[in-house]
């Protein structure tokens, strides 16, 4: 399970996957090349937020 999403939404994600998997997720910057929108607005996303499993 990920999620990308950008600066403003990084703690909704972390709580969600925190919620989903009880346990902490990995949070990561999205390298530049690529280009994604955020889970929960329409600005670029600049995290990649994912459950160990
Ligand atoms: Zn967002």
């Amino acid at each position: 399970m990920e999620k990308k999403v950008c600066k403003e939404h990084v703690e909704i994600a972390l709580d969600i996957i925190v919620d989903e998997t009880g346990e902490y997720p990995l949070l990561e910057e999205l390298s530049t090349s690529e280009h994604v929108t955020c889970e929960f607005c329409e600005a670029d996303a600049t995290y990649i937020v994912s459950s160990k499993n």
